[in-house]
């Protein structure tokens, strides 16, 4: 990584804007990315997720409010700077399928006006398993063989703050998954990642810290924080028959909020505390008689988050 790195957090964003005449892409958007983070950014089609990355990538301009990109103002007399300590890479690789791996990471390279090239192109074909297919066309290769030679493309300049645009995007599970591991092998490299996606198990898996966007940003935080936000706390309860007076048995129950029943008959109860309340109601529903089947805690997952949010966001559904 560059040594010219700053102390500051990688990226600090405030009220930005960016308009496209009438077409707002995203507005008065604010967070901050820590160097070290992987930090995901999630939204429908049409949030302004790309404009996002564009912007602070450089390669357009915001039409209000201001950044820090790898601890320089984004302005127009930095681009140059912001982009020799950043990289972007775009959802389609942009390589040039008629030249092998190593001519386009040579290509790139020069273009960059890179020292050290020849070791700079081995580094970074390393670093994505690359090493052995170096002579091979672009053409020839699969489609998750490109993005991990974008990648590649993108670590050439070992850059501060990698940003990818849905990178896994049209890619099958398996090759999703290597790319995953690639990402999560630059982490623990401590390279700063601004990841966009729509599959939020992946956002889930690899994000320290997501953001919602919707032209604005709805949420941040980490995936853990947001279901807090935005889920009371429950526990699935399954009981052979129906309890005779379910009232009695779970209103005595320590922070037991209050309960319903689930179209497959199940017991939600929701509670401030999962871990308190769960061994009081197994307690409860022996000594009231029950033929206890289940009983576990709900735990909702990020795409819960994310689909509770957009379901009641009233711009997402006219997109
Ligand atoms: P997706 O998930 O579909 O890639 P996104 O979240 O990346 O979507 P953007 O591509 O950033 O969304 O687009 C945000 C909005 O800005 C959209 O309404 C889009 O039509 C508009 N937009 C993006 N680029 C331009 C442009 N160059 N000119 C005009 N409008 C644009």
């Amino acid at each position: 990584m560059s040594t010219e790195r700053t102390t500051g957090p990688a990226l600090v964003v405030q009220n930005l804007t960016k308009r496209f005449g009438e077409r707002t892409a995203f507005s008065e958007v604010s967070f901050e990315v820590a160097y070290g983070e992987v930090f995901g950014f999630l939204g429908p089609n049409g949030a302004g997720k790309t404009t996002t990355v564009r912007t602070l990538g450089t390669l357009i301009a915001p039409t209000s409010g201001a950044a820090t990109v790898a601890g320089l103002p984004l302005s127009a007399d930095n681009g140059v700077a912001i982009r020799s300590r950043i990289a972007v890479m775009p959802e389609s690789p942009g390589l040039y399928l008629r030249l092998s791996v190593a001519e386009n990471l040579s290509y790139f390279a020069g273009l960059y006006e890179l020292p050290d090239r020849r070791a700079r192109i081995e580094r970074a074909l390393r670093s994505v398993g690359l090493e052995h297919r170096a002579d091979d066309l672009c053409r020839s290769l699969s489609k998750g063989l490109r993005q991990r030679v974008g990648l590649a493309r993108a670590l050439l300049t070992d850059p501060q703050v990698l940003f990818l645009d849905e990178p896994t995007s049209g890619l099958d599970p398996v090759a999703a998954r290597e790319v995953h591991d690639l990402i999560d092998a630059l982490r623990k490299r401590g390279v700063t990642i601004f990841l966009t996606t729509h599959r939020l198990a992946e956002a889930e898996q690899l994000c320290d810290r997501v953001g919602i966007l919707n032209t604005t940003l709805r949420m941040i935080g980490r995936p853990d924080e947001l279901r807090e936000q935005l889920f009371s706390k429950s526990i699935e309860i399954r009981t052979r028959a129906p309890l005779a007076d379910p009232d009695e048995v779970f209103a005595a129950l320590p922070g037991a909020e209050g309960w319903q029943r689930s179209e497959d008959g199940a017991y939600v109860l929701s509670v401030t505390d999962a871990d308190t309340a769960a061994p009081a109601a197994a307690r409860a529903l022996v000594t009231a008689g029950a033929d206890l089947l289940a009983l576990t805690p709900i735990r909702h997952s990020l795409e819960d988050v994310y689909l509770q949010l957009i379901d009641t966001d009233v711009e997402a559904q006219q997109r």
